[in-house]
């Protein structure tokens, strides 16, 4: 894998293209009117490990809450804004730290100079966001339907558009109706320029089919070097999109974050009720941002050499559990036991990293 060389940019203080690792970001979906439902849903998304959080903006008292949900969470903030251009412009004004806008759905071009007048006197990087379902007329008229060439031609358009107004401080996503055009979209786009790129497959669908079609669409492009930031999108809390990217990333190599939880697939060998046992595992253990390997078998054919390979682990024997922390035997417990020492040896493990 080499990674595409992009021109770095800043939302807040997290950069984003250039060799840094590729961010991990989401999105509310709280309504962002309503204050507290939202600070709490971006205090759980920080915990585990979102980046950057995206909040829809469509009204003024949405805009209003942009200073007093910033006060209050530790990422920076995106305000997302479709059709009124005045969204955009207030949401810089208030102190948003980028704003997602698709220019060809917000007003008209006249518009998007305002908006891009204003983040640039401010600072605030855009992403341009194009989706092959508002494409301008003439590109359709073009390819005749709204193609990954109909898609990257206007993603470039639109580039050249800002930079004749002497503004290069955004990133783009291109996305399709599906992952062969979004990821050929990408290709185009991203042999063509330097500007970094958002990637996800949009509305994937719910967590099953979702994470299946992000993992397969994002791989390709992440493989391909392409991408400097990601989103999964689910039919879902946000904060298991946060952990989705963080598995497809890891799974490449590219970023590791927290616990990675290795369990068996179970089989008529074991007497203990393993999937929920390594759901509850990693549940306990989403605070830990350092990447720990925890493993979670259920039985003595594979489990000892597995539990004793990761730095911390629980083998069943038959229906107690041995725990094994850096390959040594710490001793035999009952199941609730267990999990409450694995839980501790793994933050002791995650603190020594910490430290080393
Ligand atoms: Fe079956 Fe044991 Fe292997 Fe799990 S570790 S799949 S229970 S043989």
């Amino acid at each position: 894998m080499v990674r595409r060389k992009s021109r770095v940019i800043k939302v807040g203080n997290v950069p984003i293209g250039g060799g840094y690792p590729i961010v991990v970001q989401s999105m509310t979906n709280t309504f962002t009117e309503d204050l507290e439902a939202t600070v709490n849903q971006i205090k759980e998304l920080e915990k585990v490990g979102c980046e950057i959080v995206r909040v829809a903006v469509p009204t003024v008292e949405a805009v209003d809450n942009i200073p007093l949900i910033k006060k209050k969470i530790g990422i920076p903030l995106i305000a997302d804004i479709h059709f009124d251009y005045r969204l955009a412009i207030k949401s810089i004004e208030k102190g948003a730290d980028g704003i997602r806008i698709n220019p060809g759905n917000i007003g008209g071009m006249d518009k998007v100079k305002e908006v891009i007048k204003v983040a640039g006197e401010r600072n605030i990087p855009i992403r341009i966001g194009v989706n092959t379902g508002s494409l301008p007329k003439e590109i359709l008229n073009k390819y005749g339907y709204p193609s990954a060439e109909a898609v990257a031609e206007t993603a470039l358009n639109y580039m050249k558009f800002f930079e004749d107004e002497d503004f290069i401080n955004m990133k783009f996503s291109l996305k399709g109706s599906d992952i062969k055009t979004t990821v050929l979209a990408n290709r185009i786009f991203a042999s063509s320029c330097n500007y970094p790129i958002h990637i996800g497959i949009t509305e994937a669908g719910t967590v099953l089919s979702g994470a299946v079609k992000s993992a397969a669409g994002i791989g390709i492009l992440l493989y391909e070097g392409i991408g400097d930031t990601v989103r999964v999108s689910l039919s879902a809390h946000p904060k298991i999109e946060v952990k989705v990217a963080f598995k497809i990333l890891s799974s490449l190599g590219l970023r590791d974050y927290g616990v990675d939880v290795i369990s068996c697939p179970t089989c008529g060998r074991c007497q203990v009720d393993l999937p929920r046992i390594a759901l509850e595992v990693e549940e306990a253990l989403e605070h830990i941002k350092t990447p720990v390997s925890v493993a979670v078998m259920g039985c003595a054919v594979n489990g000892p050499g597995e539990a004793s390979f990761a730095d911390v682990g629980i083998a069943a024997a038959g229906e107690k559990f041995i725990l094994f922390a850096g390959g040594k035997v710490i001793g035999k417990y009952k199941e609730e036991e267990a999990i409450k020492r694995l839980v501790g040896e793994v933050e002791r493990v995650a603190n020594e990293k910490e430290n080393k």
